[in-house]
């Protein structure tokens, strides 16, 4: 067992049937590994008094999270390389906020999804990260780091619907409450829209929240930023979208990302169709003006008067539209987006 990607009734399942222990030891071990970060979690007081019990899980449960190779701090923003077993990395992003920090976790290596704008769709998809790989991300920010990890986003490098059994594997991990105890609703996880995904994730019943990288209000300008949409067009996600309304599975609603690129989704005829497709699906709106830092982009940012003007219109339309972001979130929210350069961890 790994105990990094098992669920605490598998937990307690594998203890009962591997060494007939039951709840107690289970927690114990979840406590130990997950809580006070200690990887010796044999050595816990809960087993000194079984012994041939300790030495069997020290040989017998694998704890085996990426190794913290590098970190680059930018601007308070620590950008993390986790070298996989494989030899291969992903990275991760801690975000300070107020008084605790947001992770921006990865669950791919490379992605296959091919979005223009994002270096690490250029590396195509090398390959899924497991279970344990995403939770050891967060293992590594808080007890390695030991960064006050409260939020985790699934922004990082890879599409997370495009790796959903692992993704819902690692957020059951995060959010049980003997353990990381991270809640449903400090977790957000951003798509770019598979379509036919998105009922899977609500179905799997987590409570998390979820995001979609709009960044275009028709299928034209859409298509051409995010291949994906010539699959899943704007009119099916719409569908899958609303089908959500009401549904347990997905807290609060939905969060379309909008990045603002002057002259391509910033036009009047914009604001009317993001306000419908926003209506249609009961979302709020995050706007973000996008960001080149420095790249050299065909792209081209807005002036702070168009994007006001953007989100005075959106709001007259009776839209819910968040706009003023702290700078951690401001790099955070160009993660899986536009702005690779923005996002410390597409930056390599
Ligand atoms: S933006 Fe996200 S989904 Fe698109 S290619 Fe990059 S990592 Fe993949």
């Amino acid at each position: 067992m790994e105990i990094l990607e098992a669920p605490y009734d598998e937990v307690v399942g594998y203890m009962k049937a591997r060494y007939g222990k039951g709840a107690f030891h289970a927690s114990a071990l979840v406590r130990e590994v997950m809580v006070h970060g200690n990887p010796r979690f044999w050595e816990a007081k809960a087993f000194s008094e079984a012994p041939s019990l300790a030495s069997a899980l020290s040989e017998e449960v694998c704890f085996a999270p990426p190794g913290v190779e590098e970190t680059v701090r930018r601007e308070g923003v620590v950008k993390v390389l986790h070298r996989l077993s494989d030899g291969l990395a992903v990275e991760s992003v801690v975000i300070p906020m107020k008084g605790y920090a947001t992770l921006c976790v990865s669950t791919q290596v490379g992605c296959r999804m091919g979005c223009r704008f994002c270096r690490t769709g250029r590396m195509g998809l090398h390959r899924n990260l497991t279970a344990a790989e995403i939770t050891g991300q967060l293992w590594n920010a808080r007890f390695v780091l030991k960064a006050p990890i409260r939020n985790v986003v699934f922004m990082g490098m890879g599409e997370p619907l495009d790796n959903l059994e692992n993704v819902v594997r690692a957020i059951r991990v995060m959010t049980d409450g003997r353990g990381f105890s991270i809640g449903p609703r400090r977790i957000t996880v951003s798509t770019v829209g598979l379509a036919h995904k998105i009922s899977s994730l609500a179905d799997a019943g987590t409570g998390v929240r979820l995001a979609l990288s709009l960044n275009a209000s028709d299928d034209a300008v859409r298509s051409d930023l995010m291949p994906v949409n010539r699959r899943y067009p704007l009119a099916a996600l719409k569908d899958s979208l609303a089908a959500l309304a009401g549904h347990s599975g997905i807290r609060d609603g939905v969060l379309l990302e909008y990045v603002l690129i002057r002259g391509l989704n910033d036009r009047g005829e914009d604001i009317s169709r993001l306000a419908d497709f926003a209506r249609g699906v009961s979302a709020t709106v995050n706007l973000i003006p996008f960001n080149p830092s420095g790249e050299e982009t065909s792209f081209e940012p807005p002036s702070d008067a168009e994007v006001n003007a953007f989100h005075d219109r959106l709001v007259a339309e009776g839209i819910h539209v968040r706009r003023r972001w702290s700078q951690g979130e401001d790099l955070l929210a160009a993660c899986g987006q536009l702005g690779e350069k923005a996002c410390p961890h597409k930056s390599r």
